[in-house]
């Protein structure tokens, strides 16, 4: 793993979450985008060498409103930048880890990304993100 690229936070709502981010916390936006695949809109902060992710649910059958429904709002995970998904996610598997899908998806940023089983990971939800050259 090469560095923590980001930390994923589940809220109701990004539009009502985002003043204490931006004004209280003083960070700044970097994005605001929607991931229809993942069933979210998405707000990237810069918080110096890591990024905060925001996520919204945008259907109820989205993984983030099963979370916030079940955990209430709060870390969801945390995101490792690799420069080589597949073999990661090939390494991890020969390693046991169990991931929540075979084939990476397109995440923010056209960014290619897949999740650890939290029950592999001692309960903490992994992300592997990989940035294509040219997005954030
Ligand atoms: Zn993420």
């Amino acid at each position: 793993m090469k560095q923590v690229d980001h930390i994923g936070i589940a809220v109701h709502s990004i539009e009502k979450s985002l003043p204490y981010y931006t004004e209280t916390l003083q960070l700044s936006l970097i994005a605001i985008e929607e991931v229809a695949q993942q069933k979210v809109k998405v707000a990237f902060l810069d918080a110096g060498n890591v990024k905060l992710e925001l996520l919204e649910a945008t259907e109820s059958e989205s993984p983030i409103a099963k979370f916030i429904a079940k955990r209430g709002e709060g870390v969801h995970h945390i995101a490792f930048g690799v420069e080589n998904i597949r073999a990661r996610m090939k390494d991890l598997k020969e390693n046991g880890v169990q991931l929540l899908q075979e084939e990476p998806k397109k995440g923010a940023g056209g960014a290619e990304v897949a999740f650890l089983h939290p029950k592999s990971s001692y309960g903490v939800l992994y992300e592997l993100c990989e940035k294509t050259t040219t997005g954030e």
